[in-house]
């Protein structure tokens, strides 16, 4: 694989982007792609590793070492066709994956591990660019038809991989575009939405019919499902987690995925019903410190706030890897995003006790105090807060980005799927209680990653493609039921 000793003799290269007072002036991505010659390079690192740990690093399984190899010797299209037949939507993870195949990757043991994603992000862009991805409808039709419900990253895979088998698949999305939370939540600077319409084109062509603005079970009667021989629930984990605290009601405090939403809507000149939702010339405090605060601090930076603070109420991770997560587990380690560079104040151990706001309601301030947490054995974490510790942060908007509680129950009540313990659609082999209703992505294993989604919406069609036809000659990683989140 690669070249053999590359890896000792050629150091990592990783993507560079745009200066930060260029990209904050708009929306769009920002990377500037390393030459083809770069790329090889990067890919003849990939070392002869004996057990090649990134294969299940990867929810995907996808064949690393083996496109590495490609790559490095110029075969391009042959690493297309690999890396499609694991993965519907590289463009999609190569762009935004936290790439948990580079943490297990061998190379990472004492070096840089191999630069896997930005691998796979040339792969997709050249296949595409060189029109190698084109429309594959399948040759024959099986009779059956399925509804697909969401059409993010775990709807659209299903969808495409069902289509595949033959089956006649609709997707239903209550939103007015597809993608999910590739559309609306994920800010068009990180992902470019042309990225998804140009997916979506090619799955229309291989007979996937899309209907959006239904919301089953809202404005579409449940009953109408009866005509479809078998039903995918991908409904995401939409169910968005509040602070229930003093002064919650306050003007200016909203949902980190209502500002985020509006500014993609914007950026697309579409209607925007409610009030815009602006940072600008604001002190603004984003709570919470994970994937979604981060793109609420880009976005904010990009409306011109005066100034960005993040909360985050859990200590600092270490900057490298902890004992606690040696190779090649997932690490718990510091991570900083394009957005943190952007320009944030950022803080740990901060717990928020109370909104401020004038005589008008208006929010001008809050107050937080300092936090630890102390862990015993056999017990929950207790979060402590340090005495005396109280602060007042004079802030004008403030952005909740305290992550997703579960998914909506609507769908589970009216087709009578049971939920497990978390509150998730529980599911064996991605199958309900209901036979003929299947479920996978966010909606069953909680709040998560597209890659786990994509990864979910292949195997939950192959267990619908079994339960039709008794048999499934779909790809998948013959995992079998991964466990909830
Ligand atoms: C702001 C933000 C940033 C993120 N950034 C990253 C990142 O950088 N990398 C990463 O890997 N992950 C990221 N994630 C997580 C990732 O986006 C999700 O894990 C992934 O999109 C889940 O895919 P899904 O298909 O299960 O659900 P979703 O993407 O949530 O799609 C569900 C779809 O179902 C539709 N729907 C729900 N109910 C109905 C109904 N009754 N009728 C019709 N349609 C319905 C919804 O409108 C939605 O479009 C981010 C999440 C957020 C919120």
């Amino acid at each position: 694989m690669g070249k053999t000793g590359a890896f000792k003799s050629i150091s990592r290269q990783n993507e560079t982007t745009h200066a930060v007072s260029e990209r904050i002036t708009h929306y769009k991505e920002f990377t500037i792609p390393l030459e083809e010659s770069a790329i090889k390079k990067q890919g003849a690192r990939c070392m002869e590793c004996g057990i090649p740990f990134c294969h299940s690093g990867c929810p995907l399984g996808n064949l690393i070492p083996d496109f590495n190899d490609m790559v490095y010797k110029g075969e391009w299209q042959k690493a297309s066709e690999l890396l499609h037949s694991t993965n519907n939507f590289p463009e999609f993870t190569g762009r935004l994956c936290p790439a948990p195949c580079e943490k297990s990757c061998v190379l990472g043991i004492n070096n840089d591990p191999v630069a896997i994603e930005n691998i796979e992000k040339n792969i997709v862009e050249r296949a595409f660019a060189n029109g190698w991805i084109q429309p594959k409808p399948p040759t024959q039709r099986t009779g059956k038809t399925i509804a697909v419900i969401g059409s993010g990253p775990a709807g659209l895979a299903a969808a495409q991989q069902l289509n595949r088998a033959g089956h006649t698949v609709t997707v239903f999305e209550r939103d007015d575009e597809l993608g999910g939370l590739l559309r609306y939540g994920i800010p068009n600077f990180k992902l470019e939405k042309e990225i998804i319409d140009r997916r979506i084109e090619v799955l229309v062509k291989e007979g996937i019919i899309f209907k959006t603005n239904v919301n089953v079970g809202v404005n579409y009667d449940i009953q109408n499902l009866s005509y479809f021989d078998a039903i995918v629930l991908c409904g995401g984990a939409t169910k968005r987690r509040s602070l229930p605290i003093k002064g919650i009601d306050a003007q200016g405090i909203h949902q980190a995925m209502d500002f985020l939403t509006q500014q993609t809507k914007k950026v697309f000149q579409k209607e925007i019903t409610e009030e815009f939702i602006s940072a600008k010339d604001k002190n603004v405090i984003v709570i919470g410190g994970g994937d979604t605060g981060s793109d609420c601090i880009g976005t904010s930076n990009r409306q011109g706030a005066k100034s960005v603070t993040n909360f985050e109420i859990m200590p600092k991770p270490p900057v490298g890897r902890s004992v606690q997560t040696p190779w090649p587990y997932w690490p718990l380690q510091l991570k900083t995003s394009t957005s943190h560079e952007e320009g944030c104040d950022r803080n740990w151990l901060i717990s928020t006790k109370e909104f401020i706001t004038d005589n008008e309601g208006k929010l001008t301030a809050l107050k937080t105090v300092e936090v630890s947490w102390e862990i015993q054995p056999n017990k929950r974490p207790q979060l402590i807060e340090k005495e005396g510790s109280e602060k007042i942060w004079a802030c004008e908007l403030v952005l909740l980005a305290l992550g997703f509680t579960g998914p909506e129950t609507t769908l589970s009540e009216q087709l009578g799927v049971n939920l497990d313990a978390r509150g998730n659609y529980k599911a064996t082999k991605y199958q309900t209680n209901v036979p003929h209703v299947f479920t996978a992505g966010d909606m069953r294993r909680g709040q998560s990653l597209i890659v786990w989604a994509i990864s979910e919406g292949r195997e939950a069609a192959k267990s619908v493609d079994n339960y039709l036809m008794h048999n499934s000659y779909l790809q998948s990683k013959g995992k079998g039921d991964i466990p909830a989140a």
